[in-house]
């Protein structure tokens, strides 16, 4: 497996890592405060200095508007965007939209290419996708219990939904609901837009998630879908076929996400060796003499390097054979990269002491909005089995 880049892809990554670092890294102390109303006017300032710059859309082919990255190329670009936590929103490459996007190219009518998919590319509109529900378990979302019901021209929608992520000021969501009961488990749901504006789509609240409300693209809400009718033209893709298109959803999205987890890593990383040889615990003893620190920053680099490894491996199956064929790998870095970042971010938090929980810093954020990462997207537990069965399959 080769991974070299080519002089081209090495130089669109320069241009990411200098973006970063002197147009995004400083945003961060708004960001950290929460005071969205003045970072939001100058984050999009960023984002159309990104476009004119060619850097829109990674992830996105270029007939499309994008750049038209390969899946390990764009893993290379969102470890760079993952080293701050508006990285890939300023490029338009932010989940949930990004996940939104490529199955409404995929999947999408013409129309709901022009009506939909055409203003998110353009960075106009955000999107949100709505499949766990508080009353279900999402690890097994085949006992969902919203409905989507046929009258006349239209589906009418009931149900309760949680843990939408950036339904906050999204323009429509993908909401998946049973359109067939009596159909075979895998085949009884179907992904739906819908327009937030419809009435019967309630935005209850943005969910508190350890301490933190969030705002717009950052939070997380409860949604109430009640006698919500849209248009039976906004099913996206076939009818019962919304289990097949979500998993299609996740492959590359897990690339995605795990590559920015990398790309924290990195920077925190990098935080606590520079805090390392700073920070004296004594006259002429800084902490990087300290074996337990020196322990772990050899950890830590053997746990990033083989990470990043693995995904790019990955994403190399992903876009020779597709996802199906990745399953096993996709699953194995799901896992295995969440619970590095745990530790990761953990030590150094520990390593700057009372300064890691600050948020003059962006460890404590993370460190409280990335323990998710072992959650959403498949807990680690359910990953493991299946990652497990089919390893025994193959000993029967
Ligand atoms: C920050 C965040 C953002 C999210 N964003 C979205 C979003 O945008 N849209 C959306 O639809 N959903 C979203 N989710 C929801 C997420 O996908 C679900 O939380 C996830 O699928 C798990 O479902 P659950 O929370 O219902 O846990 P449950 O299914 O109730 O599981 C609870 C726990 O049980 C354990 N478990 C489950 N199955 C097994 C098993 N087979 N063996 C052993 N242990 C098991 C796991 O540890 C799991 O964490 C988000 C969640 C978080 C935390």
């Amino acid at each position: 497996m080769d991974f070299e880049l080519s002089a081209e892809t090495k130089m669109v990554l320069d241009t990411f890592r200098e973006f970063v670092r002197e147009e995004i890294i400083p945003l961060e102390k708004l960001f950290l405060a929460g005071d969205f109303e003045t970072l939001m006017p100058i984050v999009n300032e960023k984002r159309q200095k990104a476009k004119s710059l060619g850097l829109w859309l990674p992830q996105i082919p270029r007939e499309e508007g994008g750049m038209g990255l390969s899946l390990v190329e764009h893993g290379h670009v969102s470890e760079i965007l993952g080293q701050t936590p508006l990285g890939h929103y300023i490029f338009n490459a932010q989940a949930p939209d990004a996940g939104n996007m490529e199955i409404l190219l995929e999947h999408g009518s013409e129309a709901q290419k022009a009506e939909f998919l055409a203003p998110l590319l353009a960075g106009e509109t955000r999107s949100c996708f709505s499949m766990t529900e508080p009353d279900n378990p999402g690890s097994n979302p085949t006992l969902m219990s919203t409905t989507a019901v046929k009258e006349g021209d239209s589906f009418i929608i009931d149900g309760h939904k949680w843990f939408t992520s950036s339904a906050d000021g999204a323009a429509f969501a993908i909401v998946m609901a049973i359109t067939n009961p009596e159909a075979a488990k895998h085949l009884r749901a179907s992904m739906i837009i819908v327009p937030t504006d419809t009435p019967g789509f309630t935005l209850v609240r943005n969910i508190s998630v350890m301490g933190e409300t969030g705002h717009g693209f950052a939070s997380h809400a409860e949604i109430l879908y009640d006698n919500c009718r849209v248009p039976q033209e906004n099913l996206l893709g076939a009818e019962g076929a919304g289990f097949v298109i979500a998993q299609n959803r996740l492959g590359p999205g897990r690339i995605h996400h795990c590559m920015r987890w990398i790309g924290i890593c990195e920077r925190s990383f990098d935080l606590m060796c520079r805090y390392a040889v700073l920070r004296e615990v004594a006259p002429g003893r800084p902490l990087a003499t300290q074996q337990t620190i020196q322990n772990w920053a050899a950890e830590m680099r053997a746990e990033i390097n083989a990470s990043r490894l693995m995904v790019l491996q990955a994403a190399h199956k992903i876009d020779r054979e597709g996802s199906y064929a990745a399953r096993d790998e996709i699953s194995i870095i799901k896992f295995y990269v969440a619970n590095v970042l745990q530790r990761v971010i953990d030590r150094a938090i520990q390593t700057h002491g009372a300064m890691g929980m600050t948020d003059e810093l962006p460890l404590a954020w993370w460190y409280r909005h990335e323990r998710a990462a072992r959650i959403y997207d498949g807990p680690d537990e359910v990953h493991k089995r299946s990652v497990a069965r089919r390893i025994f399959q193959r000993y029967q």
